[in-house]
């Protein structure tokens, strides 16, 4: 501690670190929020700004803006990269690759999951995941263009493969993500091409189970079911995709039999999720264990075993088998600021209680499940509730009025409003700031290490 105000650190700024730094914004702390994006991204509605109804600026809000009137909580746009426990200090990359180091008295570890490709890295380059609003702006690229490019071709097999859109994972964003291509084939661009039939789209949904939605009940995902399949997507559960390339995918039956090839020139992943690299090294230095996916296991508190410092919020906490959802990121944020607070009162910490508030998913328009308990509302009603709960929960008044503006407008017209997008160019220099040349094999050579930061070898990537 320095002039006696205990110093928090919070890596990430989505749901858990998000509402742990309000609610510390009014304890008398010194709270830095580091994220390795200027913004708080509402991940929900990530799919509506892929497929061009929203725009980044409705489902994101700057940090910094958010913080404007905490002072004592400061934003910082950095990627945490290695943590020195012993020295108590995190070292963070800027987005020019420099680093720098920040010490902290407590550390609260809130930074999410990563699309996983279940040890097929390669697939990354054809199938973008659905996570980062980079994520989103390459799959509104890749959507609008594949019917552009269609446009151009002759009838034949090249032009359906660019009109066969694969969608891989039949969770709530897999659905999301089919049933809005669909809807867009069918509404927006239906009367726009003059050669091609954008209607004639083929959206193929692919799961390894035997349905999809396995978080709902059986019979909502029922009813989900039959609404993709009158929107026009196929469905083909029981299967794995086993190799994604630039023209298509294979697809191998669980139960067995002949792989089935599809050409396809849109290929999207929404199957799985892991840790972030940043939370693997946290497990590794600090001897924590972590579960396959990378969760790291913690005390009923939220704290590392063996580090009562540190705690763990949200998509990473690998304890009781608690769901990937917002509501136990956003309650595992306020538990941690509670835990700090009475730490400071002298009070003893107390155990963190999820509260199961249920779950929601968009099927199409005037259509969405809502489970909660026992209670589950399908059709209409359930895409009610479902706008009401992602409206109550976005961020900032003005995110909330110019999202629902935006969807009355939707729903008036079929048109989206928000579907430009940029070709990019290798050329770019705002590309630098992607912290892609550290996906690169030989990191770059203008790296200064800042105290504790070790070798490039030690980057979690
Ligand atoms: C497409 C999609 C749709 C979803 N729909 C729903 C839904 O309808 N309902 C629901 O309840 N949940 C939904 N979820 C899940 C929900 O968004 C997550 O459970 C929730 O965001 C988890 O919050 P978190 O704080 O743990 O992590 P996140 O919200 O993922 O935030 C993690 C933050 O950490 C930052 N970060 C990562 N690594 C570093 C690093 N090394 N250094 C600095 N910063 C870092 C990231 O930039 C990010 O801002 C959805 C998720 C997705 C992807």
């Amino acid at each position: 501690m320095s002039n006696g105000r205990m110093k928090v650190l919070i890596i990430g700024g989505g749901f858990g670190g998000l509402f742990c730094a309000r609610r510390l914004g009014r304890v008398d702390v010194d709270v830095t929020l580091l994220d390795r994006a200027a913004g708080h991204l509402f991940q929900p509605l990530l799919y509506q700004c892929a497929t061009g109804t929203l725009s980044i600026g409705h489902i994101s809000r700057p940090l910094r803006e958010e913080f404007a009137r905490h002072r004592n909580v400061r934003t910082l746009l950095g990627e945490a990269v290695e943590l020195d426990p012993g020295a108590r200090t995190v070292t963070a990359r800027r987005p020019d690759e420099t680093t720098f180091t920040l010490d902290y008295d407590v550390l609260v570890i809130a930074a999410g999951m990563q699309q996983s490709y279940f040890n097929n890295a390669q697939f990354a380059a054809w199938a973008p995941g659905m996570k980062t609003l980079d994520d989103a702006l390459s799959i509104r690229q890749r959507l609008f263009t594949a019917f552009e490019i269609a446009e151009t071709l002759p009838p034949g097999r090249d032009r359906d493969a660019w009109l066969t859109f694969v969608v891989a994972g039949g969770g709530p964003t897999g659905v999301e993500l089919a049933g809005q291509i669909r809807e867009m084939a069918t509404r927006t661009l239906a009367n726009e091409f003059h050669s091609i039939e954008p209607e004639e789209a083929r959206v193929l949904l692919c799961d390894g189970g035997d349905r999809v939605l396995k978080s709902f009940a059986p019979d909502l995902a029922e009813k989900a079911t039959r609404t993709l399949q009158k929107l026009g997507v196929e469905m083909r559960m029981g299967v794995h995709v086993t190799d994604v390339r630039r023209d298509g995918v294979t697809v191998t039956p669980k139960a067995g039999g002949p792989d089935e090839v599809h050409a396809a020139r849109t290929v999207l992943w929404t199957a799985g999720v892991e840790a972030v690299p940043f939370a693997r090294h946290i497990a590794e230095v600090l001897g924590a264990k972590s579960d396959r996916s990378g969760r790291i296991e913690v005390d009923p508190d939220l704290s590392v075993p063996g580090h009562p410092e540190v705690f763990v919020v949200g998509d990473l906490v690998g304890r009781d088998k608690l769901p990937g959802v917002a509501e136990n990121a956003m309650q595992g944020g306020l538990h941690v600021a509670a835990c700090i607070r009475r730490e400071l009162e002298g009070k003893p910490r107390r155990p963190y209680r999820y509260r199961d508030l249920g779950s929601a998913a968009y099927i199409s328009r005037g259509n969405a499940l809502l489970q909660v308990g026992p209670v589950r509302v399908a059709g209409f009603v359930g895409w009610l509730a479902w706008g009401f709960i992602h409206i109550a929960f976005l961020t900032g008044v003005r995110n909330r009025v110019s999202t629902v503006a935006t969807w009355l407008a939707t729903i008036a017209r079929a048109s989206r409003y928000h579907r430009a997008f940029m070709l990019g160019s290798d050329s770019m220099p705002e590309q630098r700031y992607t912290w892609s040349a550290w996906d690169a094999p030989t990191p770059p050579p203008e790296v200064q290490p800042g105290p504790g930061a070790g070798s490039p070898d030690h980057t979690p990537r």
